[in-house]
C-alpha cells in the first residue's frame, strides 16, 4: 500500500502534465511546488475570473480541516481517521493534527491521483505510537477503500471519515451520494463525517465561469446548494454550527479579508 515509485506501464501511476489535475491546481492555490505549467495556467485563469477567491477558499478549507480534525480528536476522542481525497501533502497534514491530540491515532489516506501517490511518503511520517497509511484508490469505488482501510482501521470502533474538498469532483450521476452512503453505513456509532464541497450560493456568476474553465481543462466540477449538501448528512447529527461556509465553522481567528468563501463545510456524528 505504501509504494511510491511510478510505474509507467500502469496508467494510474503516470503523472500527466499535458492537462490540469485537481490536486495540482489546488497545490498551486496553496502556494505549493508540486504543480506543473498546465495547472498554474488553470489556476491563473480562475484567479482572473474570481479576483483571487479560489486561493483564499483553499486556505480557508485547509483551516477547516485542521479545526474539524482537532475538534473530533479532542471532543468525542476519535482515534481513527479515514481521509479520502487527501491531496498533495501540505503541512500540517491531517495525521499531524490528529496525532498532536491523540498520539496513537491511526490514519488512512486515500487519493486517486498519481502525484499524491508519488508524494505519499510525506504523509507516512507520524508518531511512533500512531499509524499512517496511504491507499491509492478511487472514491467512486468505496468497497475497495473500505477493504484496504480495514487493514489499519477497526470499523467496529468510531472512525472520522473526511471528504474535504472532494465531492465537487464527483457528480451526482457519478455516484457522489452512493459513495457517501456506502462509506457512512460501514462506520460504527460515534463515528463522524467531515465534509466540504463547492457551492454557487454566494458567487453564482464566478462559480459558473470557474466550472466552465475547469471543464475546458477536462475536469468535472459541481456546485451544490445548501440543501444538496445537507442531503450528504442524512441520518447523521450535525454538530454546531451546522453547514456553513468553511471559514464560519467554529472560526478561531477573524477571516482574512472580506468576501464569501464558496465552499460549504459541516461535521456530523453517527448516532
Ligand atoms: N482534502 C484536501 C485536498 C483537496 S483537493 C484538502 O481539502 O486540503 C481534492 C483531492 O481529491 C485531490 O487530491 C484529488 O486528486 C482528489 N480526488 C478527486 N477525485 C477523486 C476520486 N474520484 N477519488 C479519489 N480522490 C479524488
Amino acid at each position: 500500500m505504501t509504494e511510491t515509485g511510478a510505474d509507467i506501464q500502469d496508467t494510474d501511476r503516470v503523472i500527466d502534465t499535458t492537462r490540469p489535475h485537481p490536486a495540482r491546481v489546488y497545490d498551486w492555490y496553496l502556494g505549493g511546488k508540486d504543480n506543473y505549467p498546465v495547472d498554474e495556467e488553470l489556476g491563473r485563469r480562475i484567479a482572473a475570473i474570481d479576483g483571487g477567491s479560489a486561493p483564499k477558499a483553499a486556505r480557508a478549507n485547509r483551516a477547516f480541516m485542521r479545526r474539524a480534525t482537532r475538534a473530533l480528536a479532542a471532543g468525542p476522542g476519535i482515534r481513527q481517521f479515514l481521509d479520502i481525497g487527501t491531496g498533495i501533502p501540505t503541512e500540517p497534514n491531517l495525521h499531524q493534527i490528529a496525532q498532536s491530540v491523540v498520539p496513537d491515532a491511526r490514519v488512512v489516506y486515500v487519493d486517486n491521483d498519481p502525484i499524491v501517490l508519488a508524494h505519499a511518503s510525506a504523509l507516512l511520517r507520524g508518531t511512533p505510537q500512531g499509524v499512517t497509511e496511504y491507499v491509492q484508490a478511487d472514491a467512486r469505488d468505496p468497497h475497495t477503500i473500505l477493504e484496504q482501510a480495514a487493514r489499519v482501521l477497526d470499523f467496529g470502533r468510531p472512525v472520522a471519515l473526511s471528504l474535504i474538498a472532494l465531492l465537487h469532483f464527483v457528480a451526482d450521476e457519478d455516484g457522489a451520494h452512493d459513495l457517501v452512503r456506502t462509506l457512512v453505513e460501514a462506520l460504527a456509532p460515534g463515528s463522524a463525517l467531515v465534509l466540504s464541497t463547492m457551492t454557487a450560493d454566494f458567487e453564482p456568476e464566478n462559480v459558473r465561469k470557474g466550472i466552465a474553465a475547469y471543464a475546458a481543462g477536462g475536469v468535472t466540477l459541481v456546485a451544490r446548494s445548501h440543501a444538496e449538501v445537507g442531503a450528504f448528512f442524512d441520518g447523521l447529527g450535525l454538530l454546531e454550527p451546522g453547514i456553513v461556509p468553511v471559514s464560519r465553522w467554529r472560526p478561531e481567528e477573524p477571516p482574512a479579508g472580506d468576501g464569501p468563501v464558496s465552499l460549504y463545510g459541516g461535521v456530523a456524528l453517527k448516532p
